[in-house]
């Protein structure tokens, strides 16, 4: 019996779960928010129960230190020597990861390296994973990348029509995102329609704050929406997805706001998207219950932000020749009937249709109707899981 925890380190914060493998239990999981900060918050949630306090944490270090303790303290673990592997998510793996990699050698160092594509989260994912090396020298430590899924790209796809020196020397192109969870969703597909994953075409819309859609082809990533940061593609919660990149000098050159590089990419980021937009709210519960108010703006975002995904899908059709099943997943696809319906029925011509008695609430698996030529599931993610699979499958 072993126990493997899951990491998801932020700047600020630490997101956990701890596993029994390999019956891949939930034992226990938490967050720690505010590291750095007065008033640090570590919550730990395990059988029914949620326990918190607020304490000052410095550093991802501590914070560790801190969430092992409480693991012992409420009686999850008896020892630190129930714990035989850590995953970390990392953002970004560039062209150098392609897979989940044990951390030894000089993967750390490159990790870090890779935060001139991430600078906001590779830092952060490094400091969890050297703490851990701090507390726990002897257990197995894996990395888990975003990125990695979508290595398989062909190169027609992730580069970028700019001359090719912004390629080999600034290394950019598409890396895309979301990839451990674009991977299980498809993974899952394949058991739901009870075909082999390696004779399907499948697109994978992880549609949440953060949303992306993904061409699979036989398990494999072969187009995805977010480019070279997360910013690409589909209109998201507060970023815009993919705009005409004219804008950007036109506003600099008009406008005081476009000045500098981090105010410009704050706009695109976090002032954009359904929030910008709306000018309400980026979470789409708030959104769909001001356009039912009848609020024009809301109503304006809600519908530009179907009409991309609608877009994207179409796009992914093209890419695939024909999808065998479209799956909805995170916090929207889940949840929201609302816009599965509204992105399907706009589409129905290629060949999907949901049926309005499957697609409600609470709803998993196929919401197709019979007739259905192109299936619609609904696959709740799960990157955790992800996470600690690849811990088990690389440990020695
Ligand atoms: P993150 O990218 O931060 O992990 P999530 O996957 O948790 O985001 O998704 C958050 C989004 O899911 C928010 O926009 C939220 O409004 C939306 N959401 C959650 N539940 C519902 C629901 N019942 N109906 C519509 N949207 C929902």
């Amino acid at each position: 019996m072993t126990k493997t925890i899951a990491i998801n380190a932020g700047s600020s914060s630490l997101k956990w779960q701890l596993y029994q493998m390999p019956e891949e239990k939930v034992l226990a999981k938490g967050l720690i928010e505010r590291i750095g900060l007065k008033d640090s918050i570590s919550t730990v949630k395990f059988d029914g129960r949620s326990e918190q306090q607020v304490l000052d944490i410095d550093n991802h270090t501590l914070a560790v230190k801190i969430l092992l303790d409480d693991l012992i303290r409420f009686d999850i673990i008896k020892s630190y020597d129930e714990i035989t592997g850590v995953g970390h998510r990392v953002v970004a793996g560039g062209e150098y990861f392609k897979e989940s990699t044990v951390v030894e050698g000089d993967v750390i160092e490159k990790v870090e390296e890779l935060g001139l594509l991430a600078p906001l989260h590779n830092p952060a994912n490094a400091a969890g994973i050297r703490a851990f090396k701090e507390l726990l020298p002897d257990i197995t430590s894996v990395v888990v990348f975003d990125t990695s899924f979508h290595t398989s790209m062909p190169e027609k796809a992730y580069r970028y029509p700019l001359p090719t020196k912004y390629y080999t020397e600034n290394k950019v192109r598409k890396y895309g995102a979301h990839g451990t969870s674009h991977q299980y969703v498809a993974q899952e597909a394949a058991k739901v329609l009870g075909r082999p994953l390696e004779e399907l075409k499948l697109i994978t819309c992880h549609i949440g704050n953060g949303a992306s859609i993904t061409a699979v082809k036989g398990g494999k990533s072969v187009d995805t929406s977010m480019g070279f940061t997360p910013l690409g593609g589909v209109m998201m919660g507060t970023r815009t997805g993919d705009i005409d990149p004219a804008i950007i000098p036109y506003l600099m050159q008009y406008t005081e706001d476009f000045n500098k590089p981090e105010d410009i990419s704050r706009i695109l980021n976090r002032e954009s998207g359904l929030m910008g937009v709306s000018g309400k709210s980026s979470d789409m519960r708030d959104v769909i219950a001001a356009m039912e108010a009848g609020d024009h703006d809301a109503t304006l975002a809600y519908e530009m932000y179907v009409d991309r995904i609608q877009k994207h899908i179409g796009q992914y059709l093209a890419v695939l020749n024909g999808a065998d099943a479209i799956i909805f997943t995170a916090g929207i696809g889940e949840n929201s009937v609302h816009v599965r319906d509204a992105v399907i029925s706009g589409i129905s011509w290629f060949g999907c249709d949901v049926d309005p008695e499957k697609n409600v609430f609470g709803a998993t698996g196929d919401i197709s109707t019979d007739a259905a030529s192109v299936r619609v599931l609904v696959i709740p993610t799960d990157e955790e899981l992800v996470i600690a699979r690849d811990v088990e499958r690389l440990k020695k």
